[in-house]
């Protein structure tokens, strides 16, 4: 996306401003890794902008290909748990009146972490969020949690793990990707970062209200870490990890239509509270 039609998208003034900041300290390089990248683009048509006004959310299942995400004992595979909870949460929500929800993907190929946020920058996206059901070394974990991005490094250890190991997803993809992420990695726009993991948080925290009455958290507060699928400087992004793969009681609840139905209703509910709350705010 080009500085103009970037900030033709802004119409938040406090959001002008910082964007505006953001560009300005861009560094050269990493806006040339930015043309670079567009050669890797997937071909298709132009994102359309949204209909009547509506907020565009980009719902991110995660994995998908090559890489099959956590793997349960039984061998269910996160990537196609988790696309069918994206289904359904933008089911629920096609005739709500104010948002309009997209898929990062909507069929099992591999798309690197890098390219998850450009998609949405793409689309306009007003927020981002990636669905998750993973994997710990102990069968015992359980529950679901929400992550927003940290600044500063992982919130916690568990916390530091799962980013690790979300953020392996790369290396799968080859070399080339590994060093197309690193254009994100490179933009520590501090000012803007923080009006966003702000929103980000505000966000976490409707989703776990909502997920609190149907499902066991493993963290009651959103966590953060250093997720490269969240570095969205401007789009508020939060990852949900619905449950624990490889925990066999949940592996089981996941393979549940009624479970993840629960879960995506709760997902969706969590996305429409927040930009009610938001809209509070602004008036
Ligand atoms: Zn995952």
């Amino acid at each position: 996306m080009n500085k103009i039609s970037l900030l033709k998208r802004l119409t938040n003034r406090r959001q002008l401003i910082l964007s505006g900041l953001a560009l300005a300290i861009l560094s050269p390089r990493a806006i040339q890794a930015k043309e670079e990248q567009a050669t890797l683009r997937p071909r298709h048509a132009p994102p359309k902008p949204a209909s009547n006004g509506k907020r565009i959310v980009m719902i991110d299942p995660g994995h998908g290909g090559i890489d099959s995400g956590a793997v349960g004992q039984e061998g269910s595979e996160e990537k196609h748990i988790v696309l069918e909870i994206a289904n359904t949460v933008r089911t629920l929500l096609q005739n709500h009146p104010k948002v309009e929800v997209r898929l990062t993907r909507d069929s099992d190929h591999f798309i690197p972490l890098y390219q998850r946020v450009e998609i949405a920058h793409q689309h306009g996206a007003n927020l981002f969020m990636s669905i998750h059901a993973d994997g710990y070394t102990s069968p015992e974990a359980n529950g679901a949690s929400v992550f927003a991005l940290s600044n500063r490094g992982a919130s916690s250890a568990m916390a530091r793990y799962m980013s690790q190991r979300e953020n392996d997803a790369d290396k799968l993809g080859g070399a080339e990707v590994q060093q197309k992420d690193h254009y994100l990695n490179q933009i520590l726009f501090d000012l803007v970062q923080t009006d966003t993991i702000r929103n980000s948080l505000t966000l976490g925290k409707h989703v776990l209200d909502q997920i609190r009455p149907v499902h066991h958290l493993h963290s009651q507060h959103t966590e953060q870490a250093a997720f490269a699928v969240l570095k969205s400087p401007s789009i508020p992004s939060v990852l949900v990890e619905t449950s624990f793969i490889t925990n066999p009681r949940e592996e089981q609840l996941l393979g549940t239509h009624a479970f993840r139905q629960k879960i995506a209703s709760a997902i969706a509910d969590g996305i429409v509270n927040y930009f009610d709350e938001y809209d509070r705010r602004q008036a």
